[in-house]
């Protein structure tokens, strides 16, 4: 008998597996695709790895102004696709590899609980062998994890129309297509925007929402897309059908216009994995949302926890590792051990970014959520041409800044936002600001290393009386 079965080898299954392997406890991973889920194989790193190489043809194709001489530069799409393939593979192996070390059993195939644990009874979980054939165990608890997939909405003319795809769809096409039509302005949509602009694909976005990324900064948002020259973005506009590659979509004033390109790409969102796993035969809670949790992770049933997109409380990856540690806390406690009770998931400083050669990342609340919860706050923005890193490392003194709002009453830190280089890996810098409770007079104290863009945190905490 297992300690714990987990569903799901996406972020939050796996990193339950590894954390409660250190515990030595007995571990099944059951995965019916790929180690490492949609994170490693179609989500954060193929496409971070995709945007890798075109920041480095930008970047090239800017070189001269920087003194440096790169002629006839060009990229190979083929061999983006195959670096792309080959680090996921590493990735993937690594996790093979780590599960093995640390005694985590991996079982291939679609996992489904057929029976929840009561009391003292264990659950059972039956596994249909991706290589044929049926396995039945039992396990103390289970973990499940099965994630998300992208959500296809019901757009005319988009079924089975190969010009229509989605991200998963879009990361492996054999060109580069001289027109994209990217439907939906959240997070993916944007990178693939950027993406495909940077390697020289005329792109249009239609966002049905007066701004992008419904959830950034309203004085930031315009920011990123002023800093997204090759991309136009068709706001407030209601897709109504797809005809081939053809957009035709109905603009704020009611008017109705078409966008033509060679591909189109549907990013409206995605939706958690709800079915094909025993949801129902474990008489689990669950909405078209999401599998309901509460705070530690606990399903409605006893001995069963849920972590990651299928929960749909945040649908990130860093969110689902998170959650993973608050269950596998609760998890070994009620394997006996000593779990603790600080361990509870908090969704008020997860950190966000969209990942470009210009790159945004907010932390917290913004203003205008604060303004909705009637609290008064402080602010200030600090301009990235006020980095002396960045103005060395761009051409262009961009429109990026660094802004931070404060409760006006405590004066403790509730969000920062920015836009510029560098923005996702600083980021979690303004989580620990939040998550730790400090105030404006306690940032001023703390010191950044010189030249960097995260100075602007400081230099915009400095600027609030
Ligand atoms: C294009 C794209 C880019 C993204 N970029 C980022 C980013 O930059 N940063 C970020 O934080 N997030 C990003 N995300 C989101 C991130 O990928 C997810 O939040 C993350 O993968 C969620 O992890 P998870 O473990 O909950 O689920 P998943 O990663 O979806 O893993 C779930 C796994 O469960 C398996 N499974 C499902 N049902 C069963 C079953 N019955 N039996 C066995 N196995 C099953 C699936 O095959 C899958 O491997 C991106 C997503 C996409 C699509």
């Amino acid at each position: 008998m297992y300690d714990t079965i987990i569903i799901g080898a996406g972020p939050g299954g796996y990193l339950a597996a590894e954390r409660l392997g250190h515990e030595k406890k007995k571990v099944l991973l059951i995965e019916e695709q790929y180690l490492g889920g949609t994170c490693l194989n179609v989500g954060c790193i193929p496409t971070k790895t995709l945007l890798n190489s075109a920041k480095l043809y930008v970047h090239a194709k800017e070189a001269g102004k920087f003194g440096v001489n790169a002629k006839d530069v060009s990229f190979d799409w083929g061999i983006i696709q195959k670096w792309k393939d080959e680090v996921s593979a590493k990735m993937r192996e690594g996790i093979g590899k780590q599960m093995k070390r640390i005694g985590v059993e991996v079982a291939v195939g679609r996992g489904e609980i057929i029976a929840p644990p009561r009391n003292t009874t264990p659950g059972k979980v039956k596994v249909t062998l991706s290589a044929g054939g049926t396995a039945e165990h039992e396990a103390r608890t289970i973990l499940v994890s099965t994630g998300s997939v992208p959500a296809i909405p019901p757009i005319p003319g988009s079924k089975d129309n190969q010009h229509v795809v989605d991200s998963t769809g879009l990361l492996s096409i054999a060109a580069v297509p001289k027109r994209l039509t990217v439907i939906g302005g959240g997070v993916i949509g944007v990178e693939f925007a950027g993406l495909f602009s940077s390697l020289g694909a005329e792109v249009t976005v239609i966002e049905m929402m007066e701004e992008i990324i419904p959830f950034m900064d309203k004085d930031q948002a315009p920011l990123l897309r002023g800093a997204m020259k090759g991309v136009t973005f068709k706001l407030g506009c209601k897709v109504e059908k797809i005809d081939g590659a053809t957009v035709y979509f109905t603009t704020k004033t009611g008017a109705a216009e078409k966008v033509e390109a060679d591909l189109v790409l549907v990013a409206v969102g995605r939706r958690p994995v709800l079915t094909g796993w025993g949801a129902e035969a474990a008489g689990l809670d669950i909405t078209p949302k999401g599998v309901n949790v509460d705070d530690r992770m606990r399903t409605n049933m006893p001995g069963i926890w849920a972590a990651g997109d299928v929960t749909g409380k945040s649908l990130l990856a860093h969110s689902a590792y998170r959650m993973a540690e608050v269950a596998v806390a609760d998890i070994l406690t009620s394997l006996g051990g000593t779990g603790s009770i600080t361990n509870r998931m908090r969704y008020n400083a997860v950190p966000w970014a969209v990942y470009g050669v210009t790159e945004a990342a907010g932390v917290g609340m913004t203003e205008q959520e604060a303004a909705s919860k009637g609290i008064v706050v402080l602010k200030a923005s600090a301009p990235m041409w006020a980095s002396g890193r960045f103005v060395a490392e761009n051409t262009f003194t961009g429109p990026g800044e660094v802004k931070v709002i404060a409760d006006a009453s405590s004066r403790r830190i509730l969000g920062v936002h920015a836009v510029g280089a560098y923005a996702s890996e600083f980021i979690w810098g303004g989580a620990v600001l939040i998550e730790q409770e400090l105030r404006i007079e306690d940032v001023k104290q703390l010191i950044f290393p010189h030249p960097t863009v995260s100075e602007l945190i400081r230099e915009a905490v400095w600027s609030i009386k």
